[in-house]
This record gives C-alpha cells, sequence and structure tokens, in this order.
C-alpha cells in the first residue's frame, strides 16, 4: 500500500475499560478473543502504557483527549473538593456502578459541569483539535466528551427529575458524531436498555451504524464500559468480559470484506484505561479507615455544606484519597504524623512552596523532588530531587538516568495531582491489598480496587493495527499527539 492511502484512513480507538495486560493474553493464547488476537498478530502490541493518577476513568479519559496531566486538564479524580465552592464534587464515586442508581449532584456534575465547567479552557480536546483542520470526530459511550457542535442533550423520563436541566433537556458542546447512551443516539430509533454506559453491545452497534452507513470520521472514540463492574466485584482476572466485547468486536470487523480488509481501510486502536489491584478480604486488615486515623479532628459531613468548624474533608477515590486542611491553624505536619502511623498507608505527598515533599507509612525517611534538576527521567523530562529513592522506588543510573520501578512516572504524575487544583491538602496512596474509606464510600473487598500510582492500576495493553506508527512514549498523556497526527494528516496534503 502506497503512502497516501495510508495517510487517509479514519482512525477507530477502542477503549475497554479495565482492561488489563495479563487477562488480555490470557483471553487471546486460549481463543476466547478471536479479534483482539487478530488485532495483535496484525500489528504491534505494547503491554505497558501508563495510564494517569489518579487512575479514575474521569481523569484518565480527560489525559487522553487533552494530551495533559490533572495539573493542566484539571479534572483531579472522581470525587475532589472544590476549594472556591466550599463543596465536594463528586461523579459519582465507584462512577460506572453508582451512575445507575443515579444520585441529583453526581449526575449534574458528570452529564454537564465536567466538560463545561471542570475541564479546563487552557486546554484542548482531540476533538477541538481536529475540528480545526476540518476534521469530524464521533465519541461514543464517552463521559468526556468536548468538542465544538453544539448538541441537544435529552434526559429521559426516569431521571428527570434528578437533573437541574430544565425540562430535562440541555445543550453542551460535543463531537459532531455523538452517542452517550439515552441521551444522545446516533439511530433514532434504537433504545439503549441502560441509560448509559455498561451497555457493550448497544455501544458496538452505535459504532457498526457509522461503518455500514460509511459515516466513520477522521477519528472516533469509543468506549466499553462494562468490565469495571466486574473487575471490582470478580477480581482482576476475570476473562469472560473480554471474550463478551471481543465478540463484537469481531461483528465490528465482519462488516467489511475480511478482517484484513478492515485493517486496510481503518487504524484500529484498542486499550484499557487503568488497571486493578486485588484486594484482600478482611475488612478489619485491608480498608483504611481515614476518619479513624484522624479521628480526633473535626471532619465535614458530606450531606450538608461545609462548615466553619470543620478542620479536614476527605474525598476518597478507591486506592487513592485527598485529604484536605480547611483549618488554618491545624499543621500540616501534625496530620502527616497521623497519617504515617498507619503502616498500609504507602506514598503521602504535599507540595511546598517550591517543591514536592513525600513520606510513607511503609517506609522511613523523606524525599523532595521538583521539575528542571539534573536527573532526566524516560520521557525526557528533568527533576531535581533528594532524599529516600526508596520511597518511590526509583533508582538513578551513573549518568543521572532517573528509573522508575513501581510508579510509573511517578514525578510528574504526582506532581499533577497535586497541581490539579485549589487548597491545601495531602495526597495518600493505600499499599497493595488496600483502600480507603470515608463516609461511605464504596470499597471491594476480596474484589479489586485502583486509584492509586502503583504499576498494578497504571499499566494498560493498547493494539495498534493498521498502521506501523506508535506513540513517542508509552503514556496515555502522549495518546493524543499521536492520534492527531494519524487523524489530521489526510487534510495535509
Ligand atoms: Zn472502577
Amino acid at each position: 500500500m502506497n503512502q497516501n492511502t495510508q495517510q487517509t484512513k479514519p482512525v477507530i480507538l477502542l477503549n475497554i475499560d479495565s482492561l488489563m495486560p495479563r487477562p488480555l493474553e490470557i483471553a487471546i493464547q486460549t481463543g476466547r478473543a478471536p479479534a483482539l488476537q487478530y488485532l495483535m498478530e496484525n500489528g504491534s502490541y505494547l503491554s505497558n502504557m501508563v495510564s494517569s493518577f489518579p487512575t479514575m476513568s474521569v481523569t484518565i479519559d480527560s489525559t487522553l483527549l487533552t494530551g495533559t496531566y490533572a495539573d493542566k486538564h484539571h479534572i483531579p479524580g472522581l470525587n475532589w473538593f472544590d476549594n472556591s465552592q466550599q463543596e465536594v464534587i463528586n461523579y459519582g464515586t465507584g462512577f460506572r456502578e453508582t451512575f445507575r442508581l443515579g444520585m441529583r449532584r453526581s449526575i449534574h456534575n458528570m452529564l454537564y459541569n465536567l466538560n463545561n465547567v471542570h475541564l479546563s479552557d487552557e486546554v484542548t480536546t482531540i476533538y477541538e483539535e481536529l475540528a480545526k483542520s476540518g476534521t469530524p470526530s464521533a465519541s461514543i459511550n464517552a463521559f468526556v466528551y468536548r468538542g465544538n457542535t453544539p448538541k441537544r442533550l435529552h434526559t429521559p423520563k426516569l431521571l428527570s427529575t434528578l437533573t437541574h436541566f430544565e425540562n430535562g433537556a440541555w445543550t453542551t458542546e460535543a463531537t459532531s458524531i455523538f452517542s452517550l447512551g439515552s441521551f444522545s443516539k446516533l439511530r433514532p430509533r434504537s433504545i439503549a436498555t441502560q441509560i448509559a454506559a455498561g451497555n457493550y453491545k448497544y455501544t458496538a452497534r452505535e459504532l457498526q451504524y457509522l461503518i455500514r452507513k460509511n459515516r466513520l470520521p477522521g477519528f472516533t472514540f469509543c468506549i466499553f464500559q462494562d468490565m469495571d463492574a466486574r473487575i471490582h466485584f470478580r477480581g482482576p482476572m476475570d476473562l469472560k468480559g473480554i471474550a463478551k466485547i471481543d465478540r463484537e468486536i469481531q461483528k465490528t470487523l465482519n462488516l467489511y470484506s475480511s478482517w484484513e480488509e478492515a485493517l486496510n481501510q481503518n487504524i484500529w486502536m484498542v486499550m484499557g484505561d487503568n488497571g486493578h489491584a486485588p484486594m484482600g478480604s478482611k475488612y478489619r486488615s485491608f480498608i483504611i479507615d481515614l476518619r479513624k486515623i484522624l479521628k480526633k479532628y473535626r471532619i465535614a459531613r458530606i450531606q450538608r455544606h461545609v462548615h466553619k468548624k470543620d478542620q479536614l474533608v476527605f474525598c476518597v477515590n478507591q486506592r487513592m484519597a485527598y485529604v484536605y486542611i480547611l483549618d488554618k491553624n491545624l499543621s500540616q505536619p501534625a496530620i502527616v504524623e497521623r497519617l504515617k502511623s498507619d503502616n498500609r498507608i504507602d506514598i503521602i505527598a504535599w507540595k511546598n512552596e517550591d517543591n514536592i515533599h513525600i513520606e510513607s507509612g511503609m517506609r522511613s525517611g523523606s524525599l523532595n523532588y521538583s521539575p528542571d534538576g539534573a536527573y532526566m527521567d524516560m520521557y525526557e523530562q528533568t527533576w531535581s530531587i533528594d532524599g529516600e529513592l526508596e520511597l518511590l522506588d526509583l533508582t538513578v543510573s551513573d549518568d543521572k538516568k532517573l528509573i522508575y520501578g513501581d510508579y510509573p512516572d511517578a514525578l510528574a504524575r504526582l506532581s499533577s495531582a497535586l497541581h490539579s487544583h485549589s487548597g491545601r491538602f495531602i495526597v495518600v496512596n493505600a499499599k497493595p491489598g488496600c483502600e480507603f474509606k470515608a463516609q461511605s464510600t464504596p470499597f471491594h473487598l476480596g474484589g479489586a480496587a485502583h486509584g492509586s500510582l502503583h504499576k498494578q492500576e497504571s499499566l494498560v495493553p493498547l493494539l495498534i493495527a493498521g498502521t506501523t506508527a506508535k506513540p513517542k512514549f508509552r503514556r496515555f498523556v502522549d495518546m493524543k499527539e499521536f492520534i492527531l497526527q494519524l487523524a489530521s494528516q489526510q487534510h495535509k496534503d
């Protein structure tokens, strides 16, 4: 095939939530995933793409689409405290799981504020960038969707009383081709059996419709949000979810005269969003209750607005949490000392005036770092660093190269969370097997959880077929540039 034909291919990125390298490889080796096997054997397989931090869907999707970490895109997690409004922002803790149960504030935050208020307007999405050069995009089943085409979305009757939108309808800037469950559909007469999110058959049919109608735009982002809930409950090695979604991908590839032809005509990419860490099964050993550790302080309660007397707020993102210090007279070191007394708390991080400080409940010593300096990591980022490197499982080679161990791209990712929003707060990570709990946060004993900086939940697979190109670095934050190169080339010549 000549260079020019290759340059005009539509790019289709399928994001399978919670797809992890080991289960993917086993599903393929045991014949459970023929479509993914075909893409792997006829393309490139990268098993260790670094996700963003916290390893929670909205933060990750925002990184993927904007090519920035949370310090720039400003989506700090599923659960965070908005200092300017003095309120907890929750896009639905456990998001995909509790979305269907419906919570007025979560729904409004997730469907409207996330894209229209919180996602920084200093950054652009892939969709916005492509639109500048006249390339349209499609977004199917994604909650982060900001584009520049006004779209009228309709809340199903059942939910309309739970939203702040007049008559349950609102206008938002989205992609020109936009599908989100029953809020916005491509096929006019289709019925979404779920409101949005977990509905792999519906999601696949929306994609197949575009192919059948010959309407695939330059870039299509399609998320299957079905596996996360299963894996939280069943643990990381559940293969059934992969097999089910693979069948839908098979049907999609079958729309072409051959699978080879599907690859001739398009670039196909399949990736996960975050991994999962297997959880211990005993409550007392594996659930870290922040309210207990910090019980001598006045902790804000989530049902009501923050009081003047409240000293602390907790926003838990499963295996990661933000601990906010509202009381100006309360010293940060006192809170850190309490947190350090629990040896199930791994990395504890906060920012000082000009650097980031790390301590741990598992290891002694401390570490300080800041951007720019004599040490360079594999992503060509330079850092000043001093203290116990072991706290972030870092090693330094003789020529001052920094090598990451258990916490991929740890320095940039931690720094991004600490600079993702205003306020005085500490970031804590749970040791493998453990997760945090505050007031009424879901937990996953005997199952799996994510959120932390650890490689268990940070490394996800990426399959690329239909092109031999690869992203510059194996990180989500580098995908935007990669996709723009692939999708916008067709307009350059
Ligand atoms: Zn999850």
